[in-house]
């Protein structure tokens, strides 16, 4: 299932899936790189803090897309990404904690979580997967960023697991979506790394395609579906992209192909 289109809010593009769109309680974006003020290797949209670029640029390319969401600045909540599988249940007192600086921000968590409405949850990403989770019964937003590590640890599990904690969610009334990350046409990895894997627990081995000696290529999204899946989200309720960030540099930022580049960011929040 794919079923997402490119939306343009005040210049802005992003990406919007329609499982989520659909259900009129939730406002969501992936952005894409177009429509922001930043000037290089950052140009247009970057939407992070702390890859060196110019704090005003970041600060306005935020508050541009809160704006295109009908949120402020100050309704955007932001962690610090360390590749954890730490989450985080975010409440009205953490409102506008990492929108404007990363000090604020939630430290080491890679995973959001709330059931309150009128928070902008934000998640930032070049390469690394981006797990969205809505809970359409129990009304609760997740947003789950996933790099390899996140993967092998299996994140999005965890993230499901702390919304049935938190808020009673049943993973088979979710709905889910996997955003542009780097795909397993640029994602060439090595022997230690499909090591590392083993030894968090998860054989990507059905993720795999051998390229050559020690060489592989590794799907990452594939992998985060798979383990939506054996959370208990039915399949018909994930949405997939299928879009490359390495392979389409006109819209997307890519850590791999670029090295220094800009952000994306999946932003969600109850209405
Ligand atoms: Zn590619």
């Amino acid at each position: 299932m794919s079923g997402y289109s490119i939306k343009s809010a005040g210049g802005i593009k992003y990406i919007s899936f329609n499982i989520f769109s659909d259900t009129g309680f939730v406002r969501h974006a992936f952005t894409t790189r177009l429509g922001g003020v930043s000037q290089g290797p950052f140009r247009s949209l970057n939407l992070a803090t702390h890859v060196g670029d110019h704090r005003e640029a970041v600060l306005e390319n935020r508050a541009a897309v809160c704006a295109a969401l009908g949120f402020g600045l100050d309704e955007m909540v932001a962690g610090q990404q360390v590749h954890g599988k730490r989450v985080y249940v975010v409440t009205g007192e953490d409102r506008g904690r990492g929108a404007a600086d990363s000090e604020t921000a939630i430290p080491e968590t890679d995973a959001l979580i709330t059931n309150v409405p009128g928070i902008l949850l934000s998640s930032y990403y070049a390469d690394c997967v981006p797990v969205m989770l809505l809970d359409p019964v129990k009304k609760a937003v997740g947003l789950v960023h996933a790099g390899w590590k996140g993967t092998a640890m299996r994140i999005a599990c965890a993230a499901l697991a702390a919304m049935s904690e938190a808020f009673g969610t049943d993973p088979i009334h979710c709905l889910a979506a996997i955003a542009p990350s780097i795909g397993d046409c640029c994602y060439e990895v090595d022997r230690p790394l499909v090591d590392a894997f083993n030894q968090y627990g998860f054989d990507p081995g059905p993720f795999l395609k051998q390229t050559g000696e020690n060489r592989w290529r590794l799907d990452l999204c594939g992998a985060n579906r798979h383990i939506l899946e054996e959370s208990g989200v039915r399949p018909g309720n994930i949405a997939v992209t299928g879009l490359c960030a390495a392979c389409s540099p006109e819209l997307f930022f890519s850590y791999r192909r670029s090295g220094s580049c800009g952000r994306m960011a999946s932003l969600m929040a109850l209405v």
